[in-house]
């Protein structure tokens, strides 16, 4: 007894490396019978994230990795406080509140000076997707039930570039997903295309204002003249839905006349991510209508807080209340002038790294001008080297640049796309293209003997062979790339 008293006090004057808690494994299926000193639960878990990607240098995200420490300051004083609890903490609801009214101006709302706009804070995006398109729905039955027609099928029409959101929101809540394929060369929703999918059975036509692939408007305005033409011929009454995750905050600020908005009247509602380019770490989400005839009543849960009616509308229930304090900090700390200024350099930014790329004369641009300040590239020439061996050989210098095929029917297209956030600069973006062209210079000096479509063929041919299941492009790729990198790492070590 004594003896195990003396270690235990020994444990603790022990440097937390000299401790038996940092040689033993740390319980990972079953809790553990133990408690541990908390230095080593620190150090253990602390340890083991240094194993993941930095996230600075991780320019597949659009999300928000740098604030300012003062807003670093609020969010932690605020950890404890449950959203949900608009009674007790009302100050924070009003902060919310104040976000959704400024939110619904910049997208041109037409609501009077006083009047509240209708609106929630969501986590993010995705939950604000999954909001709007329920209001569309119940809003689609009930017009369906009062003509007395068939209100089972409803369907949603979006691009085959949507974010996988979308995919979800269908699954989830029992709607046709109607998707308008892409081609080579035109990589968004064609709003001609998409009218033509629109029946009765049709609940909104989302369109995406910065496509998470090439960060290309999609031409919401096209789209409001041509589906008002549509419902003025079928006398339906299918509305617009604008998914503005990522460029709600980018539009407003850089391209200020064009109408995307609340201006085109079928726009009944628009979803933006403040953890984007809201500028507020992950977690926080925006979802916006145009009226609240626009958001069916009996969706909408009426709180009583401190005498007054306040009405939520989410999926969940507790949540944080940081990232939506922290979303306020930003409104008055940048306001219009503040966001204007990172935006700017976000797309001059985005500018040097697009010529830095094309002046390489290896990559062909996809991404366009106007749109979210990304830059998304393909190989003029895969035919010895793909997207993949580069993203790949990026990771050793620290960077995250994800390489991915594009969606149906331009599944043939593989691209690597670089996000340029509001903390990624110029110093940064040169670096990054000296450090591309290194490896692309150290791609095509190894020596190449198989050519990649006999690497190809072996492996169409093994998945044909071996386990009778026909490949995606999109596996066929990534084992084409393993085999590849075997194979060069093979000859660099003599190998082969
Ligand atoms: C990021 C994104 C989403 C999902 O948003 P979250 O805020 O991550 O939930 C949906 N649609 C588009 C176009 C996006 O870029």
């Amino acid at each position: 007894m004594v003896l195990t008293t003396v270690a235990d006090s020994g444990d603790s004057v022990n440097c937390t490396f000299g401790s038996r808690y940092l040689r033993s494994p740390p319980p990972k299926f079953k809790l553990g019978e133990q408690s541990i000193p908390k230095d080593a639960a620190y150090q253990i878990i602390h340890d083991e994230l240094m194993l993941d990607g930095t996230p600075r240098l991780n320019l597949a995200s659009f999300v928000t990795t740098w604030m300012e420490p003062e807003c670093d300051n609020l969010i932690m004083a605020s950890l404890n406080k449950n959203y949900v609890d608009m009674d007790e903490y009302p100050v924070t609801t009003e902060l919310q509140n104040r976000c959704v009214n400024m939110i619904a101006r910049l997208f041109h709302a037409p609501i009077g000076d006083q009047e509240a706009a209708v609106g929630v804070g969501t986590v993010g995006s995705s939950e604000a997707i999954m909001l709007a398109g329920l209001a569309f729905k119940r809003k689609w039955q009930q017009r369906r039930k009062s003509q007395g027609k068939p209100y089972d099928k409803p369907n949603i029409v979006t691009g085959a570039n949507v974010q996988v959101c979308w995919e979800k929101f269908a699954r989830y809540f029992e709607v046709e997903l109607k998707e308008v394929k892409l081609s080579e060369g035109f990589y968004v929703m064609d709003p001609v295309k998409a009218v033509e999918l629109v029946d009765e059975n049709t609940i909104c036509v989302a369109a995406i204002l910065g496509s998470t692939l090439t960060g290309e408007f999609e031409d919401v305005k096209l789209l409001n003249e041509l589906l008002s033409k549509k419902n003025e011929e079928t006398g339906w009454d299918t509305p617009i839905h604008v998914d503005a995750a990522s460029g709600g905050f980018i539009a407003p600020f850089l391209y200020p006349d064009l109408e995307w908005d609340f201006r085109l009247p079928l726009v009944k509602s628009i979803n933006v991510s403040g953890h984007k380019y809201g500028l507020v770490y992950p977690g926080v989400g925006w979802v916006v209508w145009r009226s609240n005839q626009d958001l069916p009543e009996e969706l909408v849960f009426h709180i009583n807080y401190l005498g007054s009616d306040q009405p939520t509308f989410t999926l969940n229930f507790s949540k944080g209340s940081s990232q939506i304090i922290a979303q306020y900090y930003q409104f008055i700390r940048l306001g219009f002038e503040g966001y204007k200024n990172v935006m700017e350099n976000c797309r001059e930014n985005a500018r040097v790294l697009r010529e830095g790329i094309e002046k390489m004369g290896r990559f062909d641009v996809v991404s366009k001008d106007v749109g979210v300040p990304l830059v998304a590239f393909t190989l003029k020439d895969s035919s010895k080297h793909t997207v993949f061996e580069i993203s790949e050989n990026l990771r050793r210098f620290g960077w995250i640049v994800p390489a991915y095929t594009m969606p149906p029917d331009a599944q043939h297209i593989a691209v690597l796309r670089v996000v340029i956030r509001e903390d990624f600069s110029r110093s940064l973006a040169e670096r990054l293209i000296s450090d591309i062209d290194k490896v692309l210079k150290e791609v095509e000096a190894l020596p190449i003997r198989v050519s990649l479509a006999e690497v190809k063929a072996r492996v169409e041919d093994s998945g044909r062979v071996r386990k009778h299941v026909k490949k995606s492009e999109r596996e066929i790729e990534e084992e084409v790339t393993t085999y590849w990198r075997r194979l060069v790492d093979g000859k660099r070590t003599g190998a082969c």
